[in-house]
């Protein structure tokens, strides 16, 4: 549903921006932060919209608009994806921006947050298409990155090819190979081992711990995952591979849904085969909306944003959240999920997993050196256990729930960057 049909009540629920601004209020309230940081930290540091004409293949030039914004460099360089999709707007892309610089913080990585998005349906573009929009998109945005300023990464419908363009462009710019200007890239040009994987792995590690914290068996479990992307795909694969059970796969289109478990790795060979994960024979194809509200211990909601909301918030049916998406969680949501005592795990930390290993890539890219898969992965999976427990322990020290524990953490982290800064005039 577009935003424009939704009643005005809605439409500020489903806003992103007002919702990391109402977390943000929140945490900066009861950290007692001065006036001053709290202003600092709910704005955005640089916003520059770009306005990008791309020769379309049947010779017609078509205008795309496209953002990047820098939330905050505190910490260390802007980091954060490159999205592509149709209903890309410029309060999403702040929002983004946003949650990276809590994100990077919650993870303890030395980077600020940004994010950036181009307005595009790349569904129906081709890849020369594609490519001319993503080098013109660099240029345009090229004052703005570096390996020092600001480093992009993939998020939706952009890839380890889009990367690979964007470092093409501003080496050739730059008049030098630069690999560290942007992460999520091909192995064999400067990419991590494990970084595909990373944002899903990282979900498995936290969802471990948590199950350890609520005294839970891995194996006694059943996990929903709605979006069966980069970030849910994996994370259901990764997990169904420790023998945890993956009972339902919700999609955009349809869900599937075997009480004794789905064979993950079958179900994406059906959807290569069929565009679709419906009718997928070994389980019972049935409405996604329906699907979100089936009885499970982790929902792992891995799509977009405004999934748990006013209206779902006390309809779902789990134990534990494993935000994997971005904002897939309303700011109104979080009292609900509260009062039902539901164990959330925020996106913040839950899907850091990502620019964690971009954060090693990036370290590697400027070594030169680069490190083999397991090397990776445990370090990953350090990062992420660690992180789970101060978000953990935090709540219990200050009787607040997770997601508000994260963000004052990370609150906490970037205000003391801020003060020892200082402001330059
Ligand atoms: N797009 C991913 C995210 O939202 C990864 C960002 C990065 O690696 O910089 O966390």
């Amino acid at each position: 549903m577009s935003t424009e049909q939704l009643t005005p009540e809605l439409q500020k629920e489903f806003n992103p921006w007002l919702n990391a601004d109402a977390r943000i209020e929140e945490a900066a309230t009861r950290l007692g932060l001065e006036d001053g940081i709290k202003k600092i930290l709910k704005s955005s540091s640089k916003e520059l919209t770009v306005h990008i004409p791309v020769l379309l293949d049947d010779g017609r030039i078509e205008v795309f608009t496209g953002y990047r914004v820098q939330h905050s460099v505190a910490r260390g360089p802007g980091k954060g994806g490159i999205r592509y999709a149709p209903d890309v707007n410029l309060d999403e892309v702040r929002a983004l921006a946003s949650w990276m610089t809590w994100k990077c913080a919650v993870a303890n990585l030395p980077f600020g947050g940004a994010k950036g998005g181009v307005i595009c349906d790349p569904n129906i573009m081709s890849d020369g298409e594609l490519e001319r929009l993503t080098r013109r998109y660099t240029s345009e945005i090229i004052d703005m990155i570096g390996p020092e300023k600001d480093v992009p990464a993939p998020d939706m419908n952009t890839n380890e090819r889009t990367m690979a363009w964007i470092m093409d462009t501003y080496s050739m710019h730059k008049r030098e190979t630069t690999t560290g200007v942007v992460t999520g890239k091909p192995i064999n040009l400067g990419g991590s081992r494990g970084r595909a994987e990373a944002t899903g792995r990282g979900c498995l590690f936290v969802t471990l711990q948590a199950l350890k914290h609520l005294g839970m068996v891995p194996t006694q479990v059943d996990v929903i995952v709605q979006g069966f992307g980069n970030v849910g795909g994996m994370a259901a694969k990764l997990m169904a591979k420790q023998g945890i059970r993956i009972t339902c796969i919700i999609e955009y289109d349809g869900a599937v849904y075997n009480p004794k478990g789905l064979d993950i790795e079958k179900l994406m060979a059906w959807r290569k085969e069929h565009g679709s994960i419906r009718n997928f024979p070994e389980g019972e194809t049935m409405p996604s909306a329906e699907a979100l509200f089936l009885k499970c211990d982790v929902l792992i909601p891995a799509a977009k944003e405004n999934v748990i909301t006013s209206e779902t918030a006390g309809k779902i049916n789990t134990r534990i959240l494993c935000e994997g998406a971005n904002g897939p969680t309303t700011a109104v949501a979080d009292k609900i999920l509260e009062d039902r005592g539901i164990f959330v795990i925020p996106d913040i930390l839950a899907n850091a997993g990502g620019v964690t290993v971009s954060y090693f890539e990036w370290v590697q890219d400027r070594q030169g050196y680069f490190w083999n898969e397991q090397l990776v992965n445990q370090r990953l999976e350090e990062i992420m256990n660690e992180s789970f427990w101060d978000v953990v322990h935090y709540a219990q020290t200050h009787k607040v729930h997770n997601r508000i524990a994260a963000y004052m953490l990370a609150l906490d982290r970037v205000a003391f960057a801020i003060r020892l800064r200082g402001i330059y005039a």
